[in-house]
C-alpha cells in the first residue's frame, strides 16, 4: 500500500473529535476507537507488536537494526477538527492546471489563487481536494499515513538504518486533550516529533506560552428611569475594562511572535456578567507581563466603579515548548538536515498556538512538530499535493537514519 492509498482509506473513516463531550469520556467520539483499532490491526500485519490502551491510544514499536541510537517517538493524532464536517469525505485527485480550483459541482467552493498565492507551486501536480462538502482530513491523517508508510518502507528495507522507533497514534487532540492520559513514561522515547505541522518543510518547536483570564462582574440593575447615581451595568463595566486593554495587542493586529488578548467569549446582562479571555505570547516573562496588566487594569476599573464589582483571575494553559527543545538542538538540526536531503528548504516558524508537542515537551518528552505537506487544515479548502506526502515519508526515513548513522559513529 502507498502512502496515498493509506491516507485515502484512513479519511474514509468519520473521526470528528467532539468539544461537547464531558470529560468521562474518552475518546470524545468513539468513532475515532474504529481508526485506532484498524491501524492496530495494520501494524500488526505487518509483523510489529502494536497495544491499545483503555483510552485508545495505540503505540507500537520497531526494533532497532542499529545499535546505540535514541530511542525516537513519531506521533500523529487521528481526529479531525469540529469545525467543519469529516464525515463521509470524498477526496478527488487532481491534476493543477493553475487558476482557482472549483470543489463542487455549484462552484460555491473554490481554493482562490488570491487567498491561496503558494498554489502557484504546484502547476503540473497531482492535489487531494474535497468536494467542497467536508474538511478533508490531512490534518492529521496524513500525518498518520506517513508514519505508517515509514513503517512499512523501513521493514521492506532492512538495509536502511534505524534506531528503535515508538510510534502513537492519539484522539482528541483538536479540542486540546490529546495527551490528557498519555502515559510518557510508558512510552519510553527519547525525544519525538510530531507530525502535525502544514505545508512541505514546516518545522516548528516554538509555540505560545498560553494564559485563561476570566472576569465575574457583578452590577446593579435599578429602573434606568431612576437610576442616576445608583446603577452598575455590568456590561459598561466590562465595557470599560475591554477598552483599556490596548487595541493593537489583539489576534487581528498581530503576527509572528506578537501576543496578544483575545477576548473569547461574553455572557450576561447588567446584574452580571462573565467574560472569558485567552492571553498569549511566545516570551514567558512577557505572558507574565500581561497577566499582571489584566489584574491590574481589572483591579483600576473596579475601583473607578466604586470596588467590590469585578473578580478577576488568570490561570496558565500550556507553555512554549523551546525552552525545552533549544536544549536538544539536534531535534531541529537533524529534522533540517533529512529535509534538505530530500529536496525541501526547511522553514521554522513560531506556532500562534499550542501543539500536543508542547505539552509532551513539559512532560519529558522533547518534541517538535514537523510538517504533514497538508494545507488550509480546519476547513473545506483543505488539500495536500500528492508529492508532499510521499516526500514526507522519505524525509522520516532520513530522519531516523541520521539518528542511527550518529550512533554508529559514536556521536
Ligand atoms: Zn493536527
Amino acid at each position: 500500500m502507498t502512502v496515498v492509498d493509506r491516507f485515502l482509506k484512513y479519511v474514509s473513516y468519520p473521526t470528528t473529535s467532539n468539544p461537547h463531550a464531558d470529560e468521562a469520556t474518552y475518546p470524545s467520539n468513539p468513532e475515532e476507537l474504529v481508526l485506532l483499532s484498524a491501524l492496530k490491526e495494520e501494524i500488526e500485519a505487518m509483523g510489529l507488536q502494536a497495544d491499545m490502551d483503555e483510552y485508545g491510544y495505540v503505540t507500537a514499536t520497531l526494533p532497532a537494526n542499529v545499535e546505540g541510537a535514541p530511542v525516537l517517538g513519531l506521533l500523529a493524532h487521528v481526529d479531525t477538527s469540529p469545525a467543519v464536517s469529516g464525515r463521509e469525505i470524498r477526496p478527488r485527485i487532481i491534476r493543477y492546471a493553475g487558476g482557482d480550483i472549483v470543489l463542487d459541482t455549484a462552484g460555491e467552493h473554490k481554493i482562490g489563487t488570491a487567498d491561496n498565492p503558494e498554489l502557484a507551486h504546484y502547476i503540473g501536480k497531482e492535489l487531494i481536494v474535497t468536494d467542497g462538502s467536508t474538511l478533508l482530513g490531512a490534518d492529521d491523517k496524513a500525518g498518520v499515513a506517513e508514519i505508517m508508510t515509514l513503517l512499512a518502507t523501513l521493514l521492506e528495507n532492512p538495509s536502511l538504518p534505524h534506531g528503535k522507533i515508538r510510534v502513537a497514534f492519539t484522539p482528541d487532540e483538536e479540542i486540546g486533550r490529546g495527551t490528557d492520559h498519555f502515559d510518557v513514561a510508558k512510552f519510553g522515547a527519547d525525544f519525538g516529533y510530531t507530525v502535525d505541522g502544514g505545508e512541505l518543510g514546516e518545522i516548528e518547536y516554538e509555540n505560545f506560552n498560553a494564559a485563561a483570564g476570566e472576569l465575574h462582574i457583578t452590577g446593579v440593575s435599578v429602573h434606568p428611569g431612576s437610576a442616576k447615581g445608583k446603577m452598575k451595568n455590568a456590561v459598561d463595566i466590562f465595557a470599560d475594562f475591554h477598552a483599556g486593554l490596548p487595541r493593537a495587542e489583539r489576534p487581528d493586529a498581530t503576527k509572528g511572535y506578537e501576543g496578544f488578548y483575545m477576548v473569547d467569549e461574553i455572557t450576561g446582562g447588567v446584574e452580571s456578567l462573565h467574560a472569558a479571555y485567552i492571553i498569549r505570547d511566545h516570551d514567558r516573562a512577557r505572558l507574565e507581563e500581561r497577566k499582571a496588566y489584566f489584574l491590574s487594569l481589572a483591579k483600576r476599573v473596579d475601583e473607578a466603579w466604586g470596588g467590590g464589582c469585578i473578580q478577576a483571575t488568570v490561570k496558565d494553559s500550556y507553555y512554549n515548548m523551546a525552552e525545552i527543545v533549544k536544549k536538544h538542538p539536534h531535534l531541529v538540526e537533524n529534522a533540517k538536515a533529512a529535509m534538505l536531503a530530500c529536496g525541501v528548504e526547511p522553514r521554522v516558524n513560531p506556532i500562534r498556538g499550542g501543539t500536543d508537542g508542547a505539552r509532551l515537551s513539559y512532560e519529558g518528552l522533547p518534541c517538535p512538530n514537523l510538517s504533514t505537506g497538508g494545507l488550509n487544515f480546519h476547513g473545506r479548502q483543505e488539500y495536500i499535493p500528492v508529492k508532499s506526502l510521499e516526500t514526507m515519508v522519505d524525509v522520516l526515513v532520513h530522519l531516523v537514519g541520521l539518528y542511527a548513522k550518529e550512533a554508529a559513529h559514536g556521536i
